[in-house]
């Protein structure tokens, strides 16, 4: 009802997005890879080292990837909404519903949610007050609400152009030095789950495990990127079953 209320006043064509709607559910883990977060199809992330064919070569900054789908449709309108039109229920919402998949991914590997902490990617104070919403934070309180895991804003950032702004070669430059720790105890966690909107290149989600790898040292903790959304790469398994539909 108030999140009717609230896209109303906010003019948002959206719906709001639950994960129980019948015509949209995230699509299932296994449709990405667990290691890069791009699209596969059957069989083809490996089960010995969890990579597929395009990340295996690559140095992944995080060790474990979690996403609710492709960028695109219904989920590109509602992170739409989240962003742009301030729509905190829709925020909460998408947040909610990755909480239960970082939640499955915690219990898969034996780590209790006490054991883990959130950390949102952080926005230049600046940006945030102009656009009146956090919305990494608050799809981290979504996923707080879930999964029951900790959140810890331990990042900060300050200036540099909004990613979306700035071509995907120059994005990494764009945010060196960028991403800053705030005094905080995080104590010894065993996985710090990264919380974002979207991965496009990538970049800013390196620059946030390179610095939260620094502080955790020596540590075995794992950081792990979560998104609602991953920018068009192929998912061929969704659009194998689109097509076979149609
Ligand atoms: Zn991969």
């Amino acid at each position: 009802m108030l999140a009717q209320i609230e896209s109303a006043l906010l003019g948002t064509r959206a719906r709001l997005l639950t994960g129980r709607d019948s015509r949209w559910v995230p699509e299932p883990a296994d449709f990405s890879c667990p290691s890069c977060g791009r699209g596969v199809g059957e069989g083809e992330v490996s089960p010995e080292d969890g990579r597929c064919s395009s990340c295996r070569p690559e140095k992944l900054a995080w060790d474990r990837f979690i996403r609710l789908g492709d960028f695109a449709g219904q989920l590109r309108e509602a992170v739409h909404a989240t962003k742009y039109e301030s729509w905190r229920a829709q925020g909460m919402q998408l947040g909610r519903v990755l909480g239960y998949r970082v939640l499955d991914e915690l219990r898969a590997r034996g780590i209790p949610p006490e054991a883990a902490i959130l950390v949102p990617v952080p926005m230049p104070t600046l940006r945030r007050l102009g656009r009146g919403i956090d919305h990494s934070m608050v799809l981290a309180r979504g996923v707080r609400a879930t999964s029951g895991v900790r959140l810890v804003p331990m990042l900060r950032r300050s200036g540099g152009k909004p990613q979306v702004e700035v071509v995907p070669s120059l994005r990494a430059a764009n945010l060196r030095n960028k991403v800053r720790l705030r005094q905080v105890s995080i104590g010894s966690p065993q996985a710090v789950v990264l919380v974002d909107d979207v991965k496009t290149t990538g970049a800013t989600l390196r620059a946030c495990s390179g610095a939260i790898r620094g502080v955790l040292g020596e540590s075995k903790a794992e950081i792990w990127a979560s998104v609602v959304a991953v920018t068009a790469e192929r998912n061929r398994r969704a659009r194998r079953e689109i097509s076979a539909e149609a």
